[in-house]
């Protein structure tokens, strides 16, 4: 399409200068975290406020070309990746706190607030952001509230929905809505937890209110290192019956810990450790020492090699930047990595560990396990070469069989980075077409001309029986052909 019209309605609006073009200009948001996926948007643009938001909206409807919302690239879905010819529209201009309310505990903030700069910013009244993805130092609150986040710390605090108190959202037609405590106070749907979660199908995240906590008193951080993974999965499992609630219960397998000590932050792990469990408490001081004892016994119990305490904030940092750099610790094992995002009850820890390590046997595949083992979710972590012809695809069915036996435990297809271009047909493990046409029945009230992050989240039509025959037959899962399939909108596979 000739794009020029657009173009310059687009500079009117925000400034000739927050208008990108040019294939090197687009290129950088050519795809997020997750490579696999590619398409050259038209433009991007990036607007300074709500207004320079919904004018741009507006102006993408009436050429009747796509946006996608953009925060700082970091998902792992495709989910801000464009189909060629759709807009990037970019929130990194939107990145101020609007307000904070130390006596409330609530902040109100632009969608391009970096995660942690909220917290740091707000740590001298003795608060913070409690959702912290790994990936809190570069995402922003609008993609987390888009991707409904959570992280290390979510087991005891919640996700990023049970953060969110209110919403201004760009609806698809460019109309601006408050909701929550942005809105007027009333009773009707919970439409701010409707747009967590929607992964930008419904609309633009403008402003977003967020509940503050106040940072916990005392804390204390312990390493339980194991010779067997299936007694580090047992622990977890003890841990979270006896009713103990750590603030984080986090869990390696020994080849992410060989990916970690090669990293930026190594620990100095034992050769033997197969799996490591670090295991967080946090509250009052009184009582805490008690919290990490309990949680070692059942350690030893299940058979735990060695036990560390951290000895202050120093060593525990040291700890968190070791596992928070976990996916970016691959880069020393390969050329690239695909990262697998499932959730399972905790008591099938065990056994679907088991079940991935047989599918990345069978896929001929080095798999490292990194995840959030309290939440259950699970995130095998695949090496892969992508200048290989046919590695990309025999990932991507891996990682697609590893979905399928989440399901078949009992869990769902994503823990936490969202359905996005990936994990599109994997909804159908779980949903029959008559589930998704009543989803979809409420993504068209807010969008009947599919016009806000087109493509995304939904599976493309007429492929339920197929994939859901593969979902309860584990060899045909492997073999199947739908894993990651063209895409209408001119998404891509990634060139190496
Ligand atoms: C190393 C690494 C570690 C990670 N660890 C975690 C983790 O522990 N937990 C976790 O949950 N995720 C994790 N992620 C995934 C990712 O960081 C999160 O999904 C994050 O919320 C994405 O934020 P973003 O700003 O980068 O959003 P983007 O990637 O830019 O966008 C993500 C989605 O949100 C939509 N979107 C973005 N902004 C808006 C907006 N303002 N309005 C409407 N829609 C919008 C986009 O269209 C897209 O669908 C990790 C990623 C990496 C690379």
């Amino acid at each position: 399409m000739n794009a020029a019209p657009l173009r310059d309605e687009l500079c009117r609006i925000v400034g000739r200068a927050h208008v990108l073009e040019g294939r090197a200009e687009l290129l950088p948001y050519a795809t997020d975290a997750n490579r696999m996926f590619r398409g050259l948007p038209l433009l991007v643009v990036c607007p300074a406020d709500t207004g320079e938001t919904a004018a741009v909206v507006e102006a993408c409807r009436r050429a009747g070309v796509g946006f996608v919302p953009r925060g700082a690239g970091t998902g792992l879905s495709g989910g801000a990746t464009p189909g060629d010819g759709e807009v990037v529209l970019s929130l990194a201009r939107m990145r101020r706190i609007l307000s904070v309310d130390p006596a409330d505990r609530t902040a109100v903030v632009q969608p391009g607030v970096i995660n942690a700069h909220l917290s740091r910013e707000v740590a001298p009244l003795g608060l913070y952001y409690a959702p912290d993805p790994s990936s809190q130092s570069a995402c922003t609150i609008g993609g987390n509230v888009a991707e409904n986040s959570g992280g290390a710390h979510c087991l005891k605090y919640g996700v990023t929905t049970n953060h969110v108190l209110g919403l201004e959202v760009v609806l698809p037609d460019g109309r601006v809505v408050r909701t929550g405590r942005l809105g007027p106070p009333c009773h009707g749907y919970d439409l701010t937890g409707l747009f967590c979660g929607s992964e930008g199908t419904l609309g633009v995240v403008t402003a977003v209110c967020v509940r503050l906590l106040p940072r916990p008193r005392a804390v204390a951080t312990a390493l339980a290192m194991f010779r067997a993974v299936d007694a580090a999965a047992e622990a977890v499992e003890q841990i979270t019956a006896a009713g103990e609630v750590p603030a984080a219960l986090e869990m390696m397998d020994r080849n992410a810990m060989t990916a970690v000590e090669r990293g930026r932050y190594p620990v100095g792990y034992p050769d033997d450790a197969r799996a490591v469990l670090l295991v967080e408490f946090d509250g009052l001081r009184q009582g805490l020492d008690d919290q990490v004892e309990a949680a070692m016994a059942i350690c030893r119990r299940c058979g735990v090699a060695e036990v560390r305490a951290a000895a202050g904030d120093a060593e525990r940092a040291l700890w968190w930047n070791n596992r928070k750099a976990a996916f970016a610790a691959m880069g020393a094992i390969a050329r690239s990595y695909y990262v697998a995002d499932g959730v399972i009850p905790r008591t099938a820890l065990v056994a679907v560990l088991a079940e991935v390590g047989e599918i990345s046997a069978d896929a001929r595949l080095w798999t490292a396990n990194v995840f959030h083992a309290g939440d259950g979710n699970l995130h095998p972590l695949m090496a892969y070469d992508p200048t290989i012809p046919g590695e990309p695809e025999r990932v991507l069915r891996a990682g697609s069989a590893m979905m399928a036996a989440c399901v078949r435990a009992g869990g769902a297809v994503s823990g936490e980075h969202g359905v996005g271009l990936e994990k599109r047909d994997e909804l159908y493990y779980l949903f029959d077409e008559q589930d998704m046409a009543v989803q979809r029945g409420v993504h068209d009230l807010f969008d009947p001309a599919d016009r806000a992050n087109p493509g995304k989240m939904y599976p493309l039509p007429g492929r339920c029986a197929e994939v859901r025959r593969a979902a309860w037959d584990p060899r045909a899962t492997i073999g199947r052909p739908g894993a990651g399939s063209a895409d209408p909108a001119g998404r891509r596979r990634a060139d190496p």
